[in-house]
């Protein structure tokens, strides 16, 4: 799949745009002053493969929070900032990575360039990121409502005025719960800017439909080659976002490492209990970092052959199950050994 080439943009360690994959982040949700449950929390997240981490900072209260998550992770910390322009000074001041900030809602050009100087001294990008609940009032009067075009315009009205002091160390999101909106908005900014875009489908909604949603509007536009980042934004624990943004990944053949699963919907010809198996076999495999596929199918009439571009895959007989490679059987299991079996093929790959 041809990607759009965005620009480069570092996030501590992190590069997204150009050829860079696409980085998964989330977002803490402990409460900001709580600096033992986020730190807590954000290794959790790290462990479960987050690559950018943000944190509201919605006062002062959240800064020594910023400081002890730079002291913690080894990924990079965003500071997510609504208004305040001191908290950017004072999240820049305390070494965060990138800073979420719109500008136009800061106040005069004197604040905006305060926040653009101390981003510039010390190399921290800023995202932009527009949502369709807090559209300024103009723009929404023009368009009559949060369409995508009023989405566009108002990032590009935020970009304006960092543009206006030479910033271009510039990221974009403009989400939308609705998935239609947000992927015109996506494919209108990206023809219009080649800053690197962070997607997501805001207020997605509880885990499964949420997930549902980011799949449609995030997948789309990644087929599309578009966006560098990616947030699956989930009222659940944010480790179900990571889980989920990395299948998206896989899902799509975009991810970099981890064992794609691949279980046919069984039928009238299966003879073991394939749901759990399948399931076992994925819960097995979680921490395998082998970039493979791993087939686990219902029969050894059609399932060798229908997964045959699967690295090693079993079918069940009765009784047992056939280990199959690349569509070829090369062992026949008991049904009690199947899981050990594979993943001791796997092992072996
Ligand atoms: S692989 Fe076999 S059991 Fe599974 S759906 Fe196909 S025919 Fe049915």
């Amino acid at each position: 799949m041809k990607r759009k080439t965005t620009r480069v943009v570092q996030i501590g360690k992190i590069a997204i745009g150009g050829n860079h994959r696409v980085a998964i982040q989330s977002m803490l949700n402990k409460p900001a002053d709580d600096i033992q449950g986020n730190v807590k929390q954000a290794l959790e997240l790290e462990q479960a493969g987050c690559e950018i981490i943000r944190l509201a900072v919605p006062d002062r209260n959240a800064i020594p929070t910023v400081t002890a998550l730079k002291n913690t992770l080894s990924i990079p910390v965003v500071a997510d900032i609504h208004f305040d322009y001191r908290l950017a000074l004072e999240a820049a001041a305390a070494g965060v990575d990138k800073i979420r900030i719109n500008p136009g809602n800061i106040g005069s050009d004197d604040r905006v360039h305060a926040v653009v100087k101390a981003c510039q001294q010390r190399k921290i990008p800023i995202r932009i990121g527009v949502n369709a609940g807090s559209l300024e009032k103009e723009i929404l009067t023009k368009y009559g409502s949060a369409t995508p075009q009023a989405l566009v315009e108002s990032a590009m009205y935020h970009v304006s005025l960092l543009e206006k002091f030479d910033f271009d160390d510039i990221v974009i999101s403009i989400k939308s719960s609705r998935v239609d909106t947000m992927v015109a908005a996506y494919r209108l900014i990206s023809n219009q800017c080649s800053y690197p875009l962070h997607l997501g489908v805001t207020e997605a909604g509880t885990e499964r439909m949420g997930i549902i949603k980011s799949s449609i509007g995030i997948g789309s536009l990644l087929l599309d080659g578009i966006g560098d980042t990616m947030r699956v934004s989930l009222t659940a624990d944010p480790v179900r976002e990571i889980t989920a943004a990395k299948d998206i990944l896989k899902g799509l053949g975009m991810h970099h490492s981890g064992v794609v699963v691949v279980s046919c919907p069984t039928c009238g010809r299966t003879k073991i209990d394939l749901i759990h198996l399948a399931e076992k076999v994925e819960q097995a495999l979680v921490g395998c970092e082998k970039n493979i596929r791993v087939a686990v199918m219902g029969c050894a009439v059609n399932g060798p052959g229908e997964a045959r571009d699967a690295d090693i895959g079993v079918a069940g007989g009765d009784g047992c199950g056939l280990i199959f490679k690349k569509g070829k059987i090369i062992k026949k299991v008991p049904e009690d050994k199947i899981i050990e079996e594979l993943l001791k093929s796997v092992e072996a790959l």
